[in-house]
């Protein structure tokens, strides 16, 4: 078995650990070295590190600290590797701890980092999904079950210092833009909760008030959010720094595209076992400017579909002009009124779409004005007909069951 070279203690706090980082910064020592060709573990803690719990109040949704996320293991340093070069990371198998056999989603409250139909769910919810091997159910939504489609959330490697200050940059000038919006419109550097690993000192601390947040992904990759990059699949990186300095977290059982509801997909702490390997020059050599990959042989096998479209007239009847955003909205807010119908709360159809392998699409882009997106819904994940027929929707759900919202404050 390849060695652990990153271990996490789900018991104590990640700022105690200090192979631990939840900001990007070119300084942040390496914590082990490995070399091109090896293979090794890497343990993870939830994206939240521990906030949200195991239980069915969604107060710890309503109520968490995003300035802390998200907790990343690393940097990982690659012999050899130089800026310019590409570092190839096989995702040799993810897993689960056998202590922590579950999973979280939610949405957040709209004042608290919201989410994609934050306007509709402005509330805190959650739902809690059980592991059984390779099978994920929750108790707060009847009627589902499905196979995982394990993958990191966030992958890549860390900014060099010219890339960090040209983030930093571009997304102040878009926070300037309207400072007082909630949720904001960029998440900024924000050093009181910053954990810079192993930093020290003065260093340390410059390098917290300016280390870029996790959030957005960027050229490196970072928080992508890809279901697709599942145990299985090869990962080309940009490197930018000496010894490229790999880090990965956000670990994620199971989610459907765009991971809509934000908080987020089924989220989970867990282990990840990567090979890696070196391309030298070849940010050059390909033309490479954000990480390219090849996904897993091994996926879940939905192959049948209800697939909703949406175009780019939003909810009160306003046409845009080919906005994605807003048709992908609207596929969406059509599937979860469809799943209604077999008696589904809106918030349980709404978790369903972020939780399960769920595709979108982006069908078309040029018949102005209205771009056309749509959802794909797995038939096959739900243990009822959801297909539609003359006789109408069967409703064995009771509707005695629900997701739990967060108390009023
Ligand atoms: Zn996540």
């Amino acid at each position: 078995m390849a060695e652990t070279i990153i271990k996490v203690n789900l018991k104590e706090s990640p700022y105690d650990n200090d192979k631990i980082h939840n900001r990007w910064h070119p300084d942040i020592p390496m914590v082990s070295m490995v070399k091109p060709g090896d293979d090794f573990i890497v343990e993870c803690v939830d994206w939240t590190g521990g906030q949200i719990k195991d239980n069915d109040s969604a107060d710890d949704v309503r109520d968490v600290d995003l300035s802390q996320v998200h907790f990343l293991s690393g940097p990982v340093g690659v012999e050899g590797a130089e800026p310019g070069d590409l570092l190839v990371v096989d995702i040799l198998d993810i897993g689960t701890f056998d202590d922590s056999q579950w999973g979280f989603n939610g949405f957040f409250s709209k004042q608290n980092g919201g989410g994609f139909l934050t306007e509709h769910f402005p509330e805190a919810q959650k739902s809690i999904w059980d592991f059984k091997g390779m099978f994920t159910s929750s108790r707060h939504i009847p009627g589902v079950e499905f196979a995982g489609l394990i993958h990191p959330g966030l992958i890549g490697c860390l900014p060099s210092k010219d890339m960090l200050e040209e983030w930093n940059t571009r997304e102040k000038a878009l926070y300037d833009t309207e400072p007082d919006r909630t949720p904001a419109l960029a998440t900024l550097p924000y050093a009181d909760t910053a954990h810079m690993g192993r930093m020290k000192g003065e260093e340390r601390d410059n390098a917290a008030a300016e280390g870029a947040r996790t959030v957005p992904p960027r050229e490196h990759g970072g928080n992508c959010d890809i279901k697709d990059l599942s145990r299985g699949s090869k990962v080309y990186f940009p490197v930018y720094v000496k010894d490229a300095g790999l880090s990965v977290g956000d670990l994620h059982f199971s989610q459907g595209d765009g991971e809509i509801t934000f908080c987020g997909a089924i989220e989970m702490a867990g282990w990840i076992h990567m090979r890696v390997n070196l391309i030298k020059g070849g940010m050059e050599k390909y033309a490479i400017k954000n990480p390219i990959f090849k996904p897993s042989p091994i996926t879940p096998k939905y192959d049948d579909y209800l697939i909703f479209e949406g175009i780019s007239v939003d909810e009160g009847g306003t046409q845009h002009y080919l906005d994605v955003h807003v048709a992908y909205r609207q596929a969406c807010l059509n599937a979860i009124n469809y799943l209604t119908k077999f008696g589904y709360s809106k918030a349980q159809a709404y978790a369903i779409l972020g939780c399960a392998p769920v595709q979108g699409h982006i069908s078309g882009v040029v018949d102005i004005p209205n771009a056309c997106a749509t959802l794909w819904l797995p038939t096959d994940i739900f243990n009822f007909d959801v297909q539609p027929n003359a006789e109408g929707p069967d409703i064995h759900l009771d509707g005695s069951i629900d997701i739990p919202r967060s108390a009023d404050k």
